[in-house]
């Protein structure tokens, strides 16, 4: 028992009587069997208050670190205290959580190998069934990111990401100026959106100012009914990755249909897709600049959706509303006299929201933060792929954001 007296003095008021080898589900175990010191103060986990009477124990199995490489668990009486306020309450313990199945120091070991690996390789690791390591990253993500914390949040981003190919849809809601996540729901109706707003108390819903989104109408809604001051502002990046699938996609496609007979103008097009769609500050390679040179010249309509679209980015970029308001002008008479009719067709979609653009201009909400988010809610997934488990998955991304300082 002497090799192992060193792993002892972390179990705070209780003492080891025995250890004793044992044959567990996946081969050999370490039993530790725990005793509580006599003579030591009683506290209540739930208020802290000294207690003077142990009000009745169980016998409670725990799982520990693992010990020379083998599963420890440990057999102890857990006690309840009679706390003169709270009435009969759990012990509370320093290593162990008031109805926690393994040791704190399990939960923080599993915590920083889930950082550098999977479930599967942690449960590898520790000798325990990938199920309880879940479990154990789960409790300890609910306990740091499970409740809601309005604390100081004033501007709101909303967003929908796909769940499980593209069918399944949830919500995200951030605080804009920090990037923390703040909940994230199944679905993306009113009625999904709901509880977000239903958990806000009424001051909490006030100090909203503004909230910046797709153009989606159920969010939108639910905004004005619950926060009827706050402005509703269009993310600059879904708006432009509009325009690009339904624009600059189509323009393309007919301008090398166009030229089919020309094979060298057609392969030009055809291969400068993604020239097009990057912004033009990140074309950096000479080969590449020149080539878009080449593609916009030789495509007068490429060369006005091209042209479009940054002026249609200069939207978000206004200092006042007076001038994003002229410029919207200039832009929709342009994008309605070119004689691109996938053009017309997008300006005039997006005409009755141009007060969600104007806004923009009050609000510094025109960084591409919610594409930022949503790639890596991407990678996330694609890590989190097969744990079958969306309140899971969702903690993961709390705990992924938990924001910058203001
Ligand atoms: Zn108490």
């Amino acid at each position: 028992m002497e090799q192992f007296t060193c792993l002892f003095s972390y179990f705070e008021g209780y003492r080891v009587l025995s250890v004793e080898e044992a044959e567990g589900k996946k081969g050999r175990e370490y039993v530790f069997t725990l005793e509580p010191e006599p003579g030591r103060e009683l506290l209540c986990s739930h208020c802290g208050a000294s207690c003077s009477a142990v009000h009745d124990r169980v016998e409670r199995r725990v799982t520990d670190l693992p010990v020379f490489g083998y599963p420890a668990r440990l057999l102890l009486p857990r006690r309840r205290v009679l706390c003169p306020s709270c009435g009969p309450r759990v012990e509370a313990l320093s290593w162990l959580g008031p109805n926690a199945r393994y040791t704190n120091r399990l939960a923080e070991y599993t915590a920083s190998l889930l950082s550098a690996m999977t479930i599967q390789e942690a449960s590898g690791m520790l000798g325990l069934d990938w199920k309880t390591v879940r479990g154990i990253d789960k409790g300890r993500l609910q306990r740091d990111f499970g409740a809601l914390d309005m604390h100081g949040v004033k501007l709101l981003a909303m967003d929908e990401f796909a769940i499980h190919k593209g069918h399944r849809y949830a919500t995200v809601i951030i605080d804009y100026e920090t990037r923390r996540v703040l909940w994230i729901g199944k679905g993306r109706t009113r009625a999904e959106l709901r509880p977000f707003f239903e958990a806000l108390s009424p001051e909490q819903r006030v100090q909203i100012q503004a909230v910046a989104m797709d153009m989606n109408a159920s969010y939108e809604l639910e905004v004005q009914k619950f926060c009827p001051q706050a402005e509703i502002v269009y993310d600059l990046y879904h708006v432009v990755a509009k325009y690009g699938r339904e624009v600059i996609g189509r323009v393309r496609v007919d301008e090398a249909n166009r030229v089919r007979s020309d094979k060298p103008a057609r392969k030009l097009i055809k291969g400068s897709t993604w020239l097009l769609l990057r912004n033009r500050e990140n074309v950096t390679r000479e080969a590449d600049k020149l080539r878009l040179e080449e593609v916009l010249k030789a495509n007068a309509a490429l060369m006005t959706v091209y042209v479009l679209k940054d002026d249609l980015k200069n939207l978000w970029k206004q200092a006042d509303e007076k001038q994003a308001r002229s410029l919207w002008d200039s832009w929709l008479e342009r994008a309605m006299e070119s004689g691109i009719q996938a053009l017309a067709k997008f300006a005039r979609r997006l005409a009755p929201y141009v007060e969600g653009i104007v806004s923009s201009c009050r609000w510094k909400l025109n960084t591409s933060v919610l594409e930022g988010i949503n790639n890596r809610i991407k990678v996330i997934k694609r890590i989190a792929y097969g744990y079958r488990d969306d309140e899971y998955f969702f903690l993961k991304i709390k705990a992924a954001f938990p924001g910058v300082g203001r």
